[in-house]
């Protein structure tokens, strides 16, 4: 019976009645190594149907044959006393498990000994035979043994060994251990081994011994220690930070442990003729398994082995991404593999820094609350934007650590100069879709909103339990995708990400070309957002948030001017100043782009947004009153602010409503638009231009945008009318080729969509809106009662950030509407959803030609189409 249930296998060669389902998964990954004619140490599997029935076993009568060839393959001879060969037996289950026994070094015995000291040394023999021979048998026994006092002197031995350092406790173990173990143990290497076999049976039968479904192996044991040409190791096939594809690692050379402190060296200086081939072999193993592997190798007398290959479990995104694209390059994986193996945790650590884990090993934090944004960012920490912006001026003046922190209950228009140059932003007030978090997801900033947390503006300090944050210490932000983020409480190390050297560029390129018939464009205001979109491979800007180009520190006070003016020539004058910035950030935006579309959103924002929040900015906005001498005390200022404060502003004066209200603000916008747009004609570019306007909630509305309106001498622009206005005034006779269109952000303008349609040239989902007025759920305070309705399962998740039921049906009624009335309406969707990949399937089936998501958002969101198509 035992014959044909035990296998050979070696470097070459496997036995050819091999039953895989019988050896167990170690055993499975030496035959795949096997296939590969890897130098792999030769073995014996006793397949499972054995592997318990060895209690009688004789090795001699069956395994003779094995031996021999094993003695001739390494070289040494099992049980010789000249040139001893030991083995090492380990059970191969058929799941991957730990902590199944192993024994090796089997085969020392008093004899054999005598040996194996020539090579290794005397101390180091008999630490082998004892240390690591008696022990493992010890071990074994322990896990069979009921036996109470057989128990108690296992322990007591198994201790002795625990603090034995000399080879006189080696030899001493050596000693005790023969009243316990039998006479023959220590004498006879097949007596050994045909006892230990025994052994291995009994422990495999302590379950069901039916259905018993491990194997045994055994294996002859190399030593990188045998003398002058030996070594031993262990590398990875490439470098498991970088990426980069030399192999990478350490050796010994004639000494013990590679795991110890002893004499680690560079893999890179091993013997050449052994680098080369342990090249070759790292590029074998890796192209098999394709994905980054570890190697342990010896090298005995000049011959070298492979002694275990496994899964690196700790390597980068970017080292995970260097190892496909290499893969790809050599033709061992297609695209469709490769783009199914990138996930968009990859993608989030490939575009974000990460915190060094190693420098925070000591550190306090808070890991609590919500991500707003990806990343991670380190600097003091502020609470107040003036006095954020000034420690940011003065390190810079002074060329010190500028980096800042901006820590606010919530942020308001007047605080996006402070996230922009901030490391990050903690909040606590709202969620994924607040302010706070959709600004800094923009700027590309990590940001954290903790409930939990007390943030006191007036004495400038976080606190939470007994943790007490004050202004101007260190933080630092982790906010993993995934993850719960976390606040760390001192200065960590950053590992920044280099896009060039990531293997973005290279991945985007597979991405593009498996997206077909559908765009990702970017949300983005301003030329480095352009520039970041197009790196990113945004194909189109899909939202420039004009009201974002006001809060620039030169121009929210001049914006505030506008808003409190009192007559259209006080509004007008402002609005004359704004326009030569706009002109200039549309003529940056739209060159950058070409010859992608930029979809130019008109002033949304309610006028409310733009007031000062605070008592500083209230003084610094009157300081620049009394400077530009416009004639207005404090008080009526003040006055004249709380005027324009809206209970409800979310609902209230804001979109396409203020440009009802004061047309000169659309009129400005457009007219510099148009300027910036001609100007690039004259320069021979075609600039691409979507005109998109906000929260429309009927036809009226939009045609008295596009239009304009003479009704009893008062003539109001349309965007038509402006553009000819300045073709005109330039003189330019051909006439650039734009479209108007309009955000779908409230229900009504859903069931208009085919009303809609007839002055609308695109719609884009303003799905942030759209799910507030939907649902009635207020964007900026709905994280407040979140975890409630998660925790009763009311909620499936967050409506901001995953599109609901209702509102995917309303985005297909107005998908319908539309090209009932305009078949070849283009259709977007610009809201924060956009940038989750739970919606991507749903929009591509719906019929939308384009998402436009957070640039940094872009190459998730194209990973995930690409992923789609190619499982089709
Ligand atoms: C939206 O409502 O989804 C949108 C994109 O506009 P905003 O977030 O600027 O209101
Ligand atoms: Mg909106």
């Amino acid at each position: 019976m035992f014959e044909e249930n035990i296998y050979y296998f070696s470097k070459s060669e496997y036995s050819e009645n091999l039953n895989f389902e019988k050896i167990g998964v170690r055993a499975s990954r030496a035959i795949e190594l096997s296939t590969l004619t890897m130098p792999i140490v030769p073995g014996i599997i006793l397949n499972s149907d054995i592997a318990n029935k060895l209690n009688k076993f004789s090795s001699k009568d069956y395994l003779s044959k094995y031996f021999e060839q094993f003695n001739e393959e390494m070289g040494k001879i099992f049980n010789s006393t000249d040139n001893p060969s030991v083995y090492k037996i380990v059970v191969s289950p058929s799941l991957e498990m730990v902590d199944f026994p192993g024994i090796h070094n089997i085969g020392l015995t008093d004899k054999t000994i005598e040996g194996f000291k020539k090579f290794v040394g005397e101390n180091f023999a008999y630490q082998e035979y004892a240390t690591i021979l008696l022990k493992g048998t010890i071990n074994l026994l322990l896990r069979i043994t009921k036996k109470e006092i057989e128990i108690k002197n296992l322990n007591t031995l198994l201790e002795s060994i625990k603090k034995a350092k000399t080879t006189d406790d080696f030899k001493n173990i050596i000693e005790n251990a023969k009243a316990i173990l039998p006479k023959n143990f220590f004498e006879d290497a097949f007596y050994q081994i045909d006892y230990l076999l025994g052994k291995f049976s009994d422990f495999l039968n302590l379950d069901n011994p039916e259905e018993n479904d491990s194997a045994l192996i055994i294996q002859p044991m190399v030593f990188g220690n045998y003398g002058e040409e030996s070594y031993s190791g262990k590398f990875t096939t490439r470098n498991v930070i970088t990426g980069s594809n030399k192999i990478d690692g350490i050796y010994t050379k004639n000494e013990f442990d590679v795991t110890g402190d002893i004499n680690k060296l560079n893999i890179q200086n091993i013997d050449k003729k052994y680098l080369t081939l342990l090249e070759k072999i790292g590029n074998d193993i890796e192209s098999h398994f394709k994905e980054i592997r570890e190697i342990k190798f010896t090298v005995e007398k000049g011959k070298l082995w492979i002694i275990e290959q496994a899964k690196v479990i700790k390597k980068s995104a970017q080292a995970e991404l260097k190892c496909l694209l290499s893969l790809h390059e050599r033709k061992f994986i297609d695209d469709k593999y490769l783009i199914n193996q990138v996930s968009t945790n990859h993608i989030n650590e490939l575009l974000h820094p990460i915190i060094d884990p190693n420098s925070i090993k000591s550190f306090k934090s808070i890991t609590l609350g919500i991500s707003g944004s990806p990343g991670a960012g380190i600097g003091k920490i502020y609470f107040n934007t003036e006095r954020l912006l000034e420690a940011n001026r003065q390190g810079i003046a002074q060329e010190q650590d500028a980096n800042v922190i901006l820590c606010l209950p919530a942020t308001y228009a007047e605080d996006v100069k402070a996230i922009e140059v901030s490391s990050g932003v903690v909040s606590n007030e709202g969620g994924y879709s607040a302010h706070a978090s959709v600004v800094a997801r923009q700027y590309g900033k990590p940001s954290i909103v903790i409930p939990d947390v007390e943030i006191d503006t007036e004495k400038k300090v976080l606190k939470y339990k007994d943790i007490i944050i004050k202004e101007g210490d260190y933080v630092s932000l982790d906010v993993p995708y995934y993850k719960t983020p976390s606040l760390i409480l001192g200065k960590a190390d950053l590992i920044k990400p280099e896009l060039k050297e990531s293997g973005m560029i290279e991945l985007l390129e597979i991405l593009n070309r498996n997206i077909k018939e559908f765009h990702v464009y970017g949300n983005g205001d301003t030329p480095k957002d352009a520039n970041n979109i197009k790196t990113l491979g945004g194909e189109g800007i899909g939202l420039c948030r004009t009201e974002h180009m006001f809060f620039k520190e030169e121009r929210i006070n001049i914006f505030r001017e506008m808003i409190i003016s009192n007559s259209d020539k006080e509004r007008k004058a402002a609005l004359e100043k704004l326009k030569k910035f706009q002109t200039k950030d549309f003529y940056e935006i739209l060159k950058i782009m070409n010859p992608y579309p930029v979809t130019i959103r008109l002033l949304d924002a309610p006028l409310h947004e733009f007031l000062p929040h605070t008592k500083e900015e209230m003084e610094i906005f009157y300081d620049y009153i009394k400077k530009s001498n416009i004639n207005i005390d404090k008080k009526e200022l003040a006055y004249k602010c709380d005027m324009i404060s809206e209970v409800n502003p979310m609902l209230g004066h804001r979109g396409c409503r203020v440009a009802v209200t004061y047309p000169e603000i659309y009129e400005m916008q457009v007219s510099a638009i148009f300027d910036a747009g001609y100007q690039l004609q004259s320069e021979g570019i075609n600039p691409s231009l979507d005109i998109m306007i906000p929260i429309v909630m009927n036809p009226e509305e939009l045609k008295f945008i596009k239009h304009g309106k003479k009704i009893e001498g008062t003539n109001i622009k349309g965007i038509i009318d402006v553009e000819k206005e300045v073709r005109e005034q330039l003189k330019v006779k051909k006439p650039l080729d734009y479209k108007i269109g309009v955000m779908i952000e409230l229900p009504a303008a859903v069931l208009l969509a085919d009303e809609l349609a007839k002055y609308a040239e695109f719609f884009s989902f303003g799905t942030n809106d759209l799910t507030q007025t939907t649902h009635g759920l207020s964007r900026d305070d709905f994280n407040v009662f979140l975890p409630d309705y998660s925790q009763f399962d009311l909620i499936p998740a967050n409506p901001f950030q995953v599109l609901t039921e209702p509102v995917k049906e309303l985005i297909d009624i107005a998908v319908s509407r539309g090209r009932l009335t305009r078949p070849d309406i283009k259709i977007g969707l610009c809201g924060e959803q956009g940038a989750d990949p739970n919606n991507v399937d749903f929009l591509r089936n719906i019929g939308l030609n384009y998402i436009s998501c957070s640039s940094y958002s872009i190459p998730i969101v194209k990973l995930k189409l690409a992923q789609l198509l190619t499982a089709q």
